[in-house]
């Protein structure tokens, strides 16, 4: 006997019992989205590795350690997405969709990264994006949160869910606060963990993001970043939280945002959550106004954030809704010579009434078994069609969940009948 394939480590399948949870956080996602003016865009998997090491930096932990990185048949190096954001530059600047200011785009689709696979990490996941160009101002930064905002909202999770904000400033100043950083971590050297040691001289901005309880005594003695900003920084800044306030939504100064990609200049956020453990970070996103230029395009300023799939299906799980839809009709076929006419029949009910799940009994068997099998399906309604009433032209309708009494329908009013009479879902 040969032995069973098993999917790869971190890479797991999305089972139809968690399916209707992802529709609900896709569609609701996309008719956000397509209220604030986004269209979306789709790019592929696979890209050139230089498209990742260049725009994510390659002092990154993602750039570092995490791609899958292979060459292809003709020993072209290519990398699996692990991101969208620079696969959008690319595909904005090669079809020179960046020429009008305030293109909004969106993205879906599956991200691949090479981590230890754990609660709300892994190696295939799953990410909404959205991403807008050539403007440089605060105001689009707030609409930005705010979309998300509603969203969280409609989803029922804005209350789980906090607002940390922190800005990075212009790329010179985040530079030179970078190095002031670096020569005051490194007068500390004896202090830092090993891996903070060995991010010192390639991404010392990224230790401020430490998780170790040992560092975080020396972290809050750090020079600040706040401190570093210059004045068109800090008004940016002060306008965006301004407007976050006027339209009433709650955030928090994180001065120890950075988050690890390099592209990111001014605004960076994160919405964060105390119920999903270690891996909290819903979404992230912020201001990547170098970003276009660094792929040989125009001075183009960049924004946009992106949110895990994976963290949010499981806060939409923890909410005991019910997302999945019960079937409305369960068709029982009690003469099996009447197996053509009952396909024909559904095939009726579908077109006249598009809302509603309508199942067959499919591949026979005694009027027992098919009465068990429309009672597992949870359809409310079971129709058995006999061949007697057929030739009378009627059809029996027995109601499975409520003790309403049984009743012959004539099959010319059965839809109009069903209509009238059926519970909306
Ligand atoms: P982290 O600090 O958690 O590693 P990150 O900075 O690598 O986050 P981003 O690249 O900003 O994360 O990705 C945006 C969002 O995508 C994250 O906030 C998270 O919700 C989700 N995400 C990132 N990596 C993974 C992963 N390996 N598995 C599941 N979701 C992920
Ligand atoms: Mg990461």
């Amino acid at each position: 006997m040969s032995e069973k394939i098993q999917s790869l480590r971190g890479m797991p399948d999305i089972l139809p019992a968690d399916a209707p949870l992802w529709q609900h956080l896709e569609d609701t996602a996309a008719a956000v989205l397509r209220r604030y003016g986004y269209a979306r865009i789709s790019t592929p998997i696979l890209e050139s590795t230089a498209l990742f090491t260049r725009s994510i930096g390659a002092a990154t932990d993602i750039v570092e350690k995490e791609m899958y990185t292979f060459a292809d048949r003709h020993e072209e190096s290519i990398s699996m997405r692990p991101e969208g954001t620079a696969s959008v530059v690319r595909a904005m600047l090669q079809h020179g969709l960046l020429q009008t200011p305030g293109q909004k785009v969106w993205y879906q689709g599956p991200m691949f990264r090479y981590e230890r696979p754990q609660r709300g990490r892994m190696r295939q996941f799953h990410q909404i994006g959205a991403e807008v160009f050539g403007l440089a101002g605060p105001d689009i930064d707030a609409e930005l949160i705010a979309m998300s905002a509603r969203l969280w909202s409609e989803l029922g999770i804005l209350g789980q869910l906090r607002l940390e904000l922190n800005s990075l400033g212009s790329p010179a100043e985040r530079r030179q606060y970078r190095s002031q950083l670096h020569d005051w971590l490194a007068q500390h050297r004896d202090s830092l963990d090993e891996d903070s040691q060995r991010r010192l001289d390639t991404n010392p901005m990224r230790i401020l993001d430490s998780k170790n309880p040992a560092m975080q005594a020396l972290i809050e003695a750090a020079p600040k970043l706040s401190a570093a900003l210059g004045d068109d920084s800090r008004r940016h800044f002060e306008q965006l939280t301004g407007m976050l306030d006027a339209m009433g939504i709650a955030w928090q100064h994180n001065q120890r945002l950075v988050r690890g990609l390099d592209y990111y200049t001014h605004t960076v956020f994160e919405w964060v959550t105390d119920d999903l453990g270690a891996q909290g970070t819903v979404c992230a996103g912020g201001r990547y106004d170098g970003l276009v230029a660094l792929h040989g395009g125009p001075e183009v300023p960049g924004v946009g954030f992106a949110m895990g799939e994976e963290r949010l299906v499981e806060l939409l799980g923890q909410q005991q809704r019910d997302f999945g839809q019960r079937p409305d009709i369960y068709l029982i076929i009690a003469d099996p010579q009447l197996q053509a006419e009952a396909l024909a029949l559904n095939e009726r009910l579908r077109d006249a009434l598009p809302g509603r799940i309508v199942l067959s009994n499919l591949a026979g068997g005694s009027l027992r078994a098919q009465f068990k099998r429309a009672d597992r399906s949870q359809a409310q309604i079971a129709l058995v069609l006999g061949s007697q009433e057929w030739a009378a032209g009627e059809i029996t309708v027995k109601w499975l969940r409520s003790e309403r009494a049984q009743t012959s329908v004539s099959l010319a009013q059965l839809a109009d009948w069903l209509q009238q009479n059926m519970p909306n879902n």
